[in-house]
């Protein structure tokens, strides 16, 4: 007979690391029917046996409203399940930058004095921003570690191991990234020992408090039939809420771009920013950051990042 150790339970807050936490989602009959439905459609029914395995729960942050998935699968069933990934809609699939991916890499560019800036986008995915990202000027490094997503592309340097990472950058890009990392602040912890002072570090990840699902976020949980739900097992094992977000950047030595830095070119982010200072509830889950010194920061600056903390990365 084979035993099996029980899994772990993550209950600590991944990002304030607060030890109160309440169970928000599990797997009830009508979920676990979801579930399945969701695995069959978008995976091919690849995680069909992960519901014998781990439990499918949901906790949340009683401080920071942070979410996240309580038991996850391993790395290699987390690369296993991105590979199977199939478009929940045919011809859903896009290879080309979008006209905002233009604009928005057009932005960053103007942050960057340096004539030909570098820029490491961290998850590139198919590589839509760091193709929009070379159009505009950059030199272009892509981090991916799925070989079968990644698509070699004319001035792109595509690298899909993290030892094989070379800083500083002077720009990094996360692009709906942090959400799919089982340990997000060490992530972020290994990014930072890739800048120099002045680098500039986008993020983005969904917003919990704005979900497409609005009030019904957890009824629906976790597949409404339709579209992938804002924390859809287990490529979105974590749902930031914009405290969240600002509380982890700060823990792994980042801080938000002064707005003097920000305001040329994210004239409406750097207006947000300000506006989110007194109202709370206009605060956004993008955020432009650069590096401070932490007195306690443990990572010492171009330190090379370690194997073990890179899990799996988003899909675009
Ligand atoms: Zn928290």
């Amino acid at each position: 007979m084979v035993y099996r150790l029980p899994m772990r339970e993550i209950c600590i807050c991944p990002a304030c690391t607060n030890p109160l936490s309440r169970v928000v989602a599990e797997a009830t009959a009508e979920a676990r029917e979801r579930f399945i439905a969701f695995s069959g459609k978008k995976y091919r029914g690849l995680m069909d046996p992960w519901l014998d395995q781990f439990a499918l729960r949901v906790r949340q942050c009683g401080g920071c409203g942070h979410a996240w998935y309580a038991q996850q699968p391993s790395h290699d069933q987390l690369m296993a399940m991105y590979d199977a990934s199939q478009p929940l809609r045919p011809g859903e699939a896009k290879h080309e930058p979008s006209p905002s991916m233009r604009r928005e890499m057009a932005r960053l560019r103007r942050l960057s004095p340096a004539q030909t800036p570098t820029l490491l986008d961290y998850g590139a995915g198919s590589g839509r921003w760091a193709a929009a990202a070379v159009e505009t000027g950059f030199r272009v490094t892509a981090f991916e570690p799925s070989r079968t997503r990644t698509q070699e592309r004319h001035g792109i340097i595509v690298i899909h191991e993290l030892d094989d990472l070379a800083g500083p950058f002077d720009v990094v890009n996360l692009e709906q990234v942090l959400e799919h990392l089982p340990d997000p602040a060490s992530v972020l912890s290994d990014i930072r020992g890739l800048c120099r002072d002045r680098t500039v570090v986008r993020i983005t990840v969904p917003n919990l408090r704005r979900a497409p699902e609005g009030t019904d976020l957890w009824r629906v949980w976790p597949f409404d039939g339709s579209r992938p739900h804002t924390l859809a097992p287990f490529e979105h094992l974590h749902g930031f809420t914009p405290e969240s977000l600002s509380i982890l950047i700060g823990r792994a030595g980042f801080r938000p771009l002064p707005d003097w830095r920000c305001a040329r070119g994210f004239t409406l982010h750097t207006a947000r920013q300000a506006l989110g200072r007194a109202l709370p509830q206009v605060r956004s889950t993008k955020l432009l950051v650069q590096p401070f010194e932490q007195a306690s920061h443990g990572a010492p600056n171009n330190a090379a990042p370690t194997r073990e903390r890179t899990e799996s990365l988003s899909q675009h």
